[in-house]
């Protein structure tokens, strides 16, 4: 298990990162979420090893995280990370054996993962003459080339079309199933829906919001009602309890204080002609996130 437990840190006097707790245990994949400068990146260079902390601790499997626990961790960055005028071999065999693995080892696994994601004839090709879809490929691969209980994706997903965002996300799940740690962050909340059961949110460094996202949901009272038909929004707009009414495409999307308002609206939608649709459904991730961020810099 990694356990973050009231870690702080201060870049001179500034502070980045507040008092920071958290647990991911094996199997798990846990969303770590902000804005820009919020204090992510703060966050993973801390957990691997490449940032003190100024104050608190963190542990991997109850050790803290010194320079031989590091081998256990796999370091996705946002940022591009590869020595470009290497080949994809050369790159490999560089980084694996600074992970502590042997030169047999790194050119099977290498060839293993090459295969999985369908790039086996780049393998002696220079990286910078990959396309920028193939280099985030062989940037996941180097994070997962030595087999790490831990593994920190940072926007993983950047630069890949829709086919190879399947791929990825496949052998994310895998990497789960298989019982690893997951620390899953980017600026996308569909794909932090689809992978995390628990997450964080922080601003400026402090964490607005933590738990399970089935229980985050829970609480957020508000609801979003699906019309399709012959409604109109100003009228929808009077109705007790309707927040916010938006239309995308032929659907109207209105927007109630709570689940004990949906009967209000019912009542008007029944009297109207047309109705193909009315679903009430939870807030998205992406509104919790817009409103809990939004709060705190109003505070
Ligand atoms: P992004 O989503 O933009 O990558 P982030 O959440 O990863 O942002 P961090 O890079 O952790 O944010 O930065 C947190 C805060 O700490 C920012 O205000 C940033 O300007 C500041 N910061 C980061 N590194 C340093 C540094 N070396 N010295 C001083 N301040 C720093």
């Amino acid at each position: 298990m990694l356990k973050v437990d009231n870690v702080t840190k201060y870049y001179g006097d500034f502070l980045a990162v507040k008092n920071l707790s958290f647990e991911v245990k094996e199997g798990e994949i846990f969303g770590l979420l902000g804005v820009n400068g919020a204090g992510k990146t703060t966050t993973f260079r801390m957990i691997t090893g490449l940032l003190d902390k100024t104050e608190g601790t963190i542990t991997l499997d109850e050790k803290p995280i010194d320079y031989n626990a590091t081998d256990k961790i796999g370091f996705l960055t946002e940022e591009r990370s590869l020595l470009t005028k290497l080949t994809v071999k050369e790159q490999a065999l560089f980084y694996g054996q600074l992970k502590g693995m042997t030169k047999n080892q790194v050119e099977t696994e290498l060839d293993r993962l090459l295969e999985r994601f369908h790039i086996l004839e780049y393998k002696d090709r220079k990286i910078k003459e990959l396309s920028k879809g193939n280099q985030q490929k062989v940037q996941f691969i180097m994070a997962i080339l030595h087999s790490p209980k831990l593994l920190i994706l940072d926007e993983p997903f950047s630069g890949l079309d829709p086919i190879n965002v399947e791929l990825f996300k496949d052998v994310i799940l895998e990497y789960k199933n298989e019982g690893r740690m997951i620390i899953f962050s980017s600026h996308r909340m569909d794909h932090v829906e689809y992978f995390c059961e628990k997450l964080l949110i922080l601003v400026k460094g402090e964490t607005v919001l933590e738990g399970k996202l089935k229980n985050i949901k829970d609480e957020y009272k508000k609801k979003n009602i699906k019309i399709i038909g012959d409604v109109k929004k100003d009228e929808l707009l009077k109705i007790d309890g309707v927040l916010k009414v938006e239309k995308a495409g032929i659907e109207y999307i209105v927007n109630i204080k709570e689940k004990n308002y949906v009967k209000n609206v019912f009542d008007y939608v029944k009297k109207q002609n047309n109705i193909e649709k009315f679903i009430v459904e939870e807030p998205t991730l992406n509104e919790i996130f817009i409103e809990k961020v939004g709060e705190s810099y109003e505070k």
